[in-house]
């Protein structure tokens, strides 16, 4: 692909190179816009390419008759948190972005033994369609289809704001390593991933860092969803960051769960990979939790023949790590992927002209738990449909524009994501949320004085999670207070966050 040369005016400048970045890319310079793809980290990065696991599971309706069952059980497995539309166009959109993903030359595995229970994806009850998408053959295909297309690549360029004048997007500001950098654009996708880089325990790659949701706040956009943020068991030992796989709590035995019924809230447990406060195996989640970060033992009683799903992971385990995991290993829960994000609709617009967003940056689509498989789909279907009306948005050819330069400094955040790892994975409190809180004051007063468009985001979008984590004072799904333990009728809304007058996010339940 084609580099930046510094100088080039782009339609659409697309932030984010996972599968919704490069996705919305393609879909941008295929409607005949001019196209950059910019990125934290490489072309291709961020969670689509996270290398501790084989690929991405895709999840789809089983035919076109189950679109509308499928589209219920979401609902249902959303607690009441997701947005019917949004649903319907995931749904409807999974098999048309399958065949264009087929028709680039993407090689999709199949199930060999689709019949196994361990294709049911996670908190659903029956088979869907089901694919397994392996990065190379995805990067391969797309970096060719992306180079034909005339897309110019922008790696390692973060994010620090967006350039607006007359209520247009003009394009971005950057960091390129402490370089400030401007681009010009007319239109900006957000593809940004989730909130994991806000957190030290993370099963995300370093560069999702988790800060663009405060460029949107402040740009006008707004969020839904953000405190139900998917908490995942991984590996602490033999290796760290390492993705559990949870299909194996059927043949576990967890250090610390010695309940009467622990074999059967196991079993249970490894129908789906992250926790959820809306199911009784959530007391697995618990005794993993207490045993603190340096993870709760895990050993195996095997069968002779495992399970296709548990025979590729230990295979790929073995190969990566040179031991089996029935070896013995250490598990702690880690921030994973969010489901939750910035508020769009079916386009990918966030209601800001000229700025869209999809993937895991987004939310609405899913709800307070997500059925697995379908964060690929969204990143497949919503970055394609963002990049398509990007496309459309612009007045092709305009004008560059030359921005005010900001500086940006790398400090600070690490006190910042452990203490997000202390207060705002499992067991949220309101004492612990207001120690988060005041933490976040004091950074923002240290950083009024060093002026880092990096910190400010980050606290930014740390206290904007913060808030919905205070203002929903029930437990439901990937959200879970500790001091308000059970699900709460009266708070079956999802929760908006606006930026106040004040600059500090106010979250208020969707009208
Ligand atoms: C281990 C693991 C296993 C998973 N398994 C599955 C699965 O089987 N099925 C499934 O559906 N989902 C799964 N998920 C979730 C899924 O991988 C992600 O939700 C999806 O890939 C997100 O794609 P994305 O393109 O939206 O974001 P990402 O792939 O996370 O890409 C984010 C991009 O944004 C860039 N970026 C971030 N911040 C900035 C910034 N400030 N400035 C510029 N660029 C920035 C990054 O560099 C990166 O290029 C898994 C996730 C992980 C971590």
């Amino acid at each position: 692909m084609a580099r930046y040369d510094g100088n080039e005016v782009f339609d659409v400048l697309v932030v984010g190179a996972g599968i919704a970045g490069c996705e919305s890319a393609l879909a941008a310079a295929e409607s005949g816009a001019r196209v950059g793809l910019a990125s934290a980290g490489e072309t291709f990065s961020g969670s689509s390419f996270f290398p501790g696991t084989w690929g991405l599971g895709l999840v789809g309706p089983a035919s076109e008759k189950d679109e509308g069952g499928f589209v219920e059980t979401i609902l249902e497995v959303g607690r009441g948190m997701a947005l019917p539309g949004l649903v319907r166009a995931l749904v409807r959109g999974v098999a048309p972005a399958v065949a264009r993903l087929e028709e680039r030359g993407v090689e999709l595995r199949g199930a060999a033994r689709p019949e196994e229970r361990d294709f049911i994806p996670c908190f659903d009850r029956k088979r869907r369609s089901w694919h397994g998408l392996e990065r190379a053959s995805y990067r391969t295909a797309t970096e060719a289809a992306l180079r034909r297309a005339g897309v110019t690549a922008l790696p390692r360029h973060e994010l620090l704001d967006i350039v607006e004048k007359d209520g247009c997007v003009r394009g971005a500001l950057f960091a390129r390593g402490d370089c400030p950098t401007y681009v010009a654009a007319g239109a900006v996708v957000l593809a940004t991933g989730g909130f994991g880089g806000l957190f030290s325990r993370t099963l995300t790659m370093p560069d999702v860092l988790g800060t663009t949701a405060a460029v949107a706040l402040r740009h006008g956009a707004r969020l839904i969803n953000v405190e139900f943020i998917q908490i995942m068991p991984g590996l602490v030992e033999p290796v760290r960051g390492v993705v559990f796989n949870e299909r194996t709590f059927r043949y576990a035995r967890v250090e610390g769960l010695d309940a009467p019924d622990a074999a059967e809230l196991l079993d249970e447990r490894g129908g789906h990979g992250p926790f959820t406060a809306s199911l009784p195996d959530r007391a697995v989640d618990f005794a993993i939790a207490a045993a603190g970060p340096h993870g709760a033992a895990v050993a195996y009683d095997l069968p002779e023949t495992l399970p296709e799903f548990m025979q590729t992971y230990f295979d790929w385990f073995e190969g990566a790590f040179g031991r089996r995991p029935d070896a013995g290993l250490r598990i702690a829960p880690y921030a994973h992927a969010s489901n939750g994000g910035i508020l769009v609709d079916e386009r990918g617009w966030t209601g800001v002209p000229g700025l869209f967003a999809c993937g895991e940056a987004t939310g609405g689509m899913h709800g307070a738990d997500r059925i697995g498989g379908l964060s690929s789909a969204n990143g497949l279907v919503f970055g394609w449909a963002a990049g398509r009306a990007a496309a459309q948005s612009v007045e092709k050819g305009q004008a560059p524009f030359h921005a005010q330069e900001a500086g940006g400094r790398r400090e600070d955040l690490l006190a910042l994501r452990r203490a997000m790892d202390e207060h705002c994975l499992l067991g949220r409190t309101a004492e612990g949320l207001g120690t988060m809180a005041r933490l976040l004051d004091g950074l923002d007063e240290k950083n009024a004085r060093a002026a880092s468009p990096r910190l400010a985001n980050a606290t930014l979008s740390a206290r904007a999670l913060v808030t919905a984590m205070l203002a929903r004072t029930e437990s439901r799904g990937a959200h879970h207070r500790a001091d308000f333990p059970d699900e709460d009728p009266a708070q079956a809304r999802p929760l908006v966050v606006r930026l106040g007058a004040d600059g500090r996010p106010v979250a208020e339940p969707l009208a």
